[in-house]
């Protein structure tokens, strides 16, 4: 007889969903990617995948952490990242290459794009189907199989539904309803923006209000996100060619090559969001339904652990579903989601938290709190207060 095949329906084709789809796969689930955008369309601007996402996406699947580093900027041991103030002055120079673990799992910043091709690469060549262009639109739950809704009208059954769907996640208002994301006082203005720059490595620089902070994309590219104190909804209305204007305007009294990075951008890949995060919960589990991602824990980018998380929470999912459905198709779902639960919730709601704290930090709005930054910065020799303590984790292993 032969053992009987589970069936995962992911909704949300993002970092998250992608990751999820190749760790379930390669753990024996039938999975199903459902994604609403009828395409997947390039994305502005890049991530910093730190050791501690690199190590989840390695365990995942080799040939996806092979893709990553091809398709990105590794990391050197000996890189450093220049954090700078306004006017110019070299506050410190990080030494960034020393986040690599000990192992030499190394840090990658690499486009958004590049990383979303490699993840739904891996997801189909790991068994996954992706179905584009569809949104689940209700589900039913018990104990038992899930039951969807597709925006079709079409109604399917899986055995479990990750709810990998983002920071504005229908799946979590139904299963949590804890009303909507908070604003963090700032807005992000980002894109990526080909050249020769005067920091090949990256740099982080420092005005009132205003944080920009570059990386290496590959060919001399960096990738640049600027976050900008404002009331809500300020930047994002005024559409991406204008923000860019706005932004290059803002700074126009900072070293020149610093605002050619932003006025030598395509404007198309220009994209501008206000930046909302949550307080953290307990709970990510009704039933078979499970919160993945920016779904169970958005949290600002003042870290760069957002998709980092996201990859651990695939790979962390995987392993409890192996030990406890899986293998001998015992079908413990309940187990095996409380058990990811309980893994996942508390570093998850210390890092989103750890993010808040610094994102505020970062700000610098006002002279006493950008003299603060400035100061801390220089004293500790890097951006973030918290970051080295967090990168440092071991993935659970997924090969059978
Ligand atoms: C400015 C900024 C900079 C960032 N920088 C970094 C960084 O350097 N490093 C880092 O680790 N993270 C960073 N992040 C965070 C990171 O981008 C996200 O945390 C990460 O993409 C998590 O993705 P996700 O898959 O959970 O959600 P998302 O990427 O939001 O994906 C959710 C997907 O679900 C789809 N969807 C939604 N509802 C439905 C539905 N009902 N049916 C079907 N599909 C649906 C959406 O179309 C979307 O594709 C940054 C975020 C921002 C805003």
């Amino acid at each position: 007889m032969t053992a009987k095949r589970f069936t995962a329906t992911v909704v949300g084709g993002g970092v998250g969903g992608l990751a999820a789809a190749t760790a379930l796969a390669r753990c024996g689930l039938d999975v199903t990617v459902v994604e609403r955008a009828p395409r997947f369309a390039p994305a502005g601007s890049g991530l910093m995948l730190y050791p501690n996402g690199v190590a989840a996406a390695d365990a995942m699947s080799s040939r996806l952490g092979r893709r990553l580093r091809e398709s990105g900027h590794v990391i050197g041991p000996v890189e450093e990242r220049v954090l700078l103030s306004s006017s110019g002055r070299v506050l410190a120079r990080e030494h960034i290459g020393r986040l690599a673990q000990p192992d030499g799992t190394p840090s990658i910043s690499i486009l958004r794009t590049a990383a979303q091709n490699a993840l739904a690469d891996d997801a189909l060549a790991s068994g996954a189907e992706i179905q584009m262009g569809t949104v689940v639109s209700d589900y039913t739950t018990d104990n038992g199989p899930v039951s969807l809704q597709w925006s079709d009208g079409s109604i399917h059954s899986a055995d479990l539904l990750v709810a990998a769907d983002g920071i504005w996640s229908s799946v979590r208002k139904r299963m949590i309803g804890d009303g909507l994301p908070r604003y963090c006082g700032y807005t992000s203005v980002r894109s990526h923006t080909p050249g020769n720059w005067p920091w090949p490595h990256g740099f982080v620089a420092n005005g009132n209000g205003v944080q920009i902070f570059a990386a290496p994309v590959g060919d001399g590219a960096l990738y640049w996100t600027a976050k900008i104190t404002a009331p809500p909804g300020t930047w994002p209305q005024l559409g991406s060619e204008a923000a860019q204007r706005a932004l290059a305007e803002l700074i126009g009294h900072w070293p020149a090559p610093i605002v050619q990075l932003i006025t030598n951008s395509d404007p198309a890949d220009v994209a501008v969001t206000d930046i909302h995060d949550r307080d953290p919960v307990s709970r990510w589990v009704d039933g078979r339904v499970v919160l993945l991602g920016d779904a169970a824990h958005p949290m600002s980018p003042a870290l760069g652990q957002a998709a980092n998380m996201a990859l651990e929470d695939a790979v962390v999912l995987a392993s409890t579903l192996r030990t406890h459905v899986v293998e001998g198709s015992r079908g413990d779902f309940s187990t095996a989601l409380r058990a990811y639960e309980r893994q996942r919730v508390q570093r998850t709601a210390r890092v989103a938290l750890l993010s808040r704290r610094q994102g505020l930090l970062d700000q610098g709005s006002g002279p006493l709190r950008s003299l603060l930054r400035n100061t801390t910065m220089r004293m500790r020799g890097r951006k973030d207060v918290a970051l080295h303590e967090i990168t440092r984790w071991s993935a659970p292993a997924l090969a059978a």
